[in-house]
């Protein structure tokens, strides 16, 4: 009914710009939200198209639980006025549709702080000392961005927001809280590469957000373009027609007078014009053009997403190949290690030791030389075996007097001699190559073991070294 008084002219939409674009109504389950001209005859007109609703359907309006709100130029009498042939309240914010503010607009900056309010309430609501790492990482995957899934779903979020997002998942991650600051190891966007490039494979948010948007406009972004069918609805130099990335468009553009539609390159029988093309593209537009499928000549074209086999958009799928291209850009990509780090995360030992050698991978525990480097002024040599040895991941571990012991009874020192290198992912690489998958296993047990006992020499204070 909206729809059609709108069409008769008894109604008038919200407009956007000068393009004849207009909105009259949002429906959808208990929510509604109608739109119009801000004078007597609209409203009157509108209330007389909800009688004659009410009186069609035997359902009443419940005018207490509806509310009216208007433009920023429509004074205050007239307001008055207009809300009382309705019969409603006068509001400044109509509120939330579907749970979401309907009045971004200007306030759009207090609308995001309510969001990562929430979030921020959420995340200080667990304790971090209280999880695993494991346990984290599933808080921050599961929780934390389906919080943020819906509002992303529609809005562009703020790169300042995206910021401080990101800060407070890695607050969390690194176990700081607002008294203490523990170290952040490593950037919050190195932790979002995937785990087979070193990180974790947490979503950035800002990817996954501009994902999400794609989902609702996708048609408008690259990755974008024709199935041809027929040809009939394509335009040969102003579409992305081409089975190619990433304008999928003709490269070189013949002086052709436009517009000229891909049906204007077949013969009567919808194959090619090969002769035609041939002579008016160039040869690798021309051999692309050829290269489309041409028998089905009765199908009509269809626009389709060109990542995905089925033509179909989906959000993970956009938003890997929206972290490929950041990764293509920063050129740090390192699949040399691609394998080892997939044979880390797949390893049968707890989730906390595959999380401690991923850190030791990246020399992120708190040794006397990752300390130092880190800023802090403290004194660099071993503080166990007091042979003035710098105490790195190397010493601390599998290097200092303090383990050997331990190393020796464990059958595996001959081996771990044997690897000539200073560099831990690459003594780790070549030890897991000459052990079986459990000796290699107990091996990584055993040196996270040998770490907690040197912290709890630390910090309980004992001198005793370790004998069994
Ligand atoms: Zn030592």
């Amino acid at each position: 009914m909206v729809k059609l008084w709108e069409n008769v002219g008894r109604l008038h939409g919200l407009n956007f710009g000068g393009n004849g674009l207009s909105v009259s109504h949002l429906f959808f389950a208990n929510d509604s939200l109608v739109f119009f001209d801000a004078n007597e005859k609209e409203c009157e007109g509108f209330k007389t198209l909800l009688d004659n609703y009410a009186k069609a359907y035997g359902q009443m309006v419940n005018f207490h639980k509806s509310e009216m709100c208007f433009g920023k130029r429509v004074p205050g009498g007239v307001r008055d006025r207009l809300a009382s042939i309705m019969g409603v309240r006068v509001v400044e914010n109509y509120g939330k549709y579907l749970g979401l503010p309907s009045f971004v607009g200007r306030t759009k900056k207090e609308v995001f702080a309510g969001i990562r309010n929430k979030v921020w309430n959420k995340v200080r609501g667990w304790k971090a000392s209280l999880f695993s790492v494991a346990g984290k990482e599933v808080l921050i995957k599961a929780t934390l961005q389906a919080i943020l899934t819906y509002t992303m779903s529609y809005f562009l979020l703020p790169k300042s927001m995206i910021n401080s997002l990101h800060r407070m998942a890695a607050r969390f991650w690194w176990g700081s809280s607002e008294k203490n600051n523990k170290i952040h190891w490593s950037k919050w966007s190195y932790l979002c590469k995937p785990k087979e490039k070193g990180g974790l494979g947490f979503r950035d948010l800002g990817l996954f957000n501009k994902a999400l948007l794609a989902k609702q406009v996708w048609r408008k972004i690259m990755g974008y373009r024709w199935r041809i069918g027929n040809g009939n609805s394509v335009r040969v130099l102003e579409d992305p027609c081409l089975p190619h990335p990433v304008s999928f468009k003709i490269f070189d553009p013949p002086p052709v007078p436009s517009p000229l539609y891909v049906t204007d390159l077949k013969n009567a029988d919808g194959s090619w014009d090969a002769m035609f093309i041939n002579a008016v593209f160039n040869r690798e537009d021309a051999e692309l053009i050829l290269g489309i499928p041409s028998t089905d000549c009765d199908l009509e074209d269809k626009i389709m997403w060109h990542y995905r086999k089925n033509g179909e958009y989906s959000v993970s799928n956009g938003y890997r190949l929206a972290s490929d291209l950041l990764e293509e850009e920063s050129q740090s990509d390192n699949s040399r290690l691609s394998g080892w780090w997939n044979g880390l995360w797949k390893k049968k030992i707890p989730p906390k030791v595959k999380h401690f050698v991923w850190k030791i991978c990246h020399s992120w525990i708190p040794t006397k030389v990752s300390l130092a480097h880190r800023g802090m002024a403290i004194d660099k040599t071993c503080f166990r075996c007091s042979e003035g040895y710098e105490e790195d991941v190397f010493h601390a571990l599998w290097g200092c007097r303090c383990t050997y012991d331990i190393w020796k009874q464990s059958g595996l020192w001959e081996q771990m001699k044997r690897q000539r290198t200073s560099d831990v992912i690459a003594f780790l690489e070549g030890l897991n190559e000459v052990w079986t998958f459990d000796v290699f296993d107990y091996f990584l047990l055993l040196s996270w073991h040998l770490w907690s006992i040197r912290n709890s020499v630390l910090h309980g204070g004992s001198t005793l070294a370790p004998r069994k």
